[in-house]
């Protein structure tokens, strides 16, 4: 019994543009930052949510792993499931659950002065991933000079931009951005749209039919990740694979949306972490998808090592600012695969406090 000390602080960090996509604006993006302590080692963890999970952390979860062997990851998860039972899983708990799960397994790596991506294992040294922003918010230049950062600067293979404005009635914009995203990025550039569920079922249809000329090859969140039948119509009819499952914040959401999508995405900092994630990604392999790693990029790099039915990771605008801000030890993905950190224990980034300090709100 080595005594295990879980901790959290939230920080709130402007936009450096205002950000929305279809069906949420915002301006400002919180990272809650997870601590976990024994024998003079520290495991870091990390979510984006209200600063209301780092309560979660200290007020729920730190009384009962307290008293664990710092090791046993497994029991640590357990407990901290068990213990948000009535106040709900999904959600802001399940936030809290997340990013100290990632945070006991940073915590097991160093102590063993071993990269996590060696604790857990790999099924490959680079993780392939995908530029993500184009936001509604931005004009045309902003858009063109995005996408064109990503596909022509840094050699990323694919992007992503928001579409589905004003929840579904915008259309005529929505396809006259991806008509511009396609000429900044060239015939060689793969072309992914999310809609984040803006759309109704046939609309969905008929916005890709109206698109079958852009070769768009991801399709997310075209209706509700709630309508499970329309996520399956629209899978069946049109040409890009649809994707979702990025609110999914337990095993059975991702058991029960298999049967409806071409391909998972599985977020570490809601899922439940890295324990959770592993076992997600099992019940897609089970159903014969590949899963992608949703934002957070750089708390993903070591369990997307891992995983191999992994296709790719989101490589999202908003996040890889503030994670290259607030971490030392983050890398670039140039030419469309981030590296995995193998030379360093732990999830290998370090939470710099006094570059963060300025935006402490918890
Ligand atoms: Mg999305």
């Amino acid at each position: 019994m080595t005594g295990v000390r879980l901790s959290a602080e939230a920080y709130q960090v402007p936009t450096d543009a205002p950000e929305g996509d279809g069906t949420l604006a915002w301006s400002a993006t919180t990272l809650v930052l997870v601590r976990v302590e024994a024998d003079g080692h520290t495991g870091i963890g990390w979510t984006y949510g209200p600063a209301a999970a780092a309560a979660v952390v200290t007020d729920l979860l730190a009384p009962v792993v307290v008293g664990l062997d710092p090791d046993d990851v497994p029991a640590a998860w357990t407990a901290m499931q068990r213990q948000l039972r009535n106040a709900g899983r999904p959600g802001v708990a399940g936030l809290a659950l997340s990013a100290a799960d990632c945070a006991v397994w940073d915590l097991k790596a160093r102590r063993h002065d071993l990269p996590l991506a060696r604790l857990i294992g790999t099924a490959r040294r680079q993780v392939p991933v995908y530029g993500s922003g184009g936001f509604t918010t931005y004009d045309d230049e902003q858009q063109h000079r995005q996408l064109a950062g990503w596909a022509h600067e840094q050699g990323i293979p694919r992007v992503k931009i928001k579409i589905g404005e004003s929840c579904g009635t915008e259309v005529a914009r929505d396809l006259a951005r991806m008509a511009a995203a396609r000429r900044t990025i060239g015939d060689d550039v793969e072309l992914y749209v999310d809609a984040n569920g803006a759309y109704q079922r046939k609309q969905a249809i008929r916005v890709a039919d109206a698109a079958a000329d852009l070769d768009v090859r991801w399709y997310e969140e075209p209706v509700s990740s709630d309508d499970l039948a329309g996520l399956g119509l629209v899978r069946d009819h049109v040409l890009p694979d649809v994707a979702a499952g990025e609110y999914g914040f337990d095993l059975v959401y991702f058991h029960r949306m298999a049967p409806y999508v071409d391909c998972l995405q599985i977020d570490v900092t809601r899922c439940g972490g890295i324990s959770e994630f592993l076992r997600i990604a099992a019940v897609a392999d089970a159903a014969g998808l590949q899963v992608s790693g949703h934002c957070a990029p750089h708390q993903h790099l070591p369990v997307a090592a891992a995983t191999p039915n992994l296709r790719h990771l989101e490589w999202f605008h908003d996040h890889v600012r503030i994670e290259s801000m607030l971490f030392d030890g983050v890398q670039p993905a140039t030419g469309g695969a981030a590296p995995v950190p193998l030379d360093r224990p732990g999830n290998g980034v370090e939470f710099r406090a006094d570059r963060a300090e300025r935006y402490r709100v918890a």
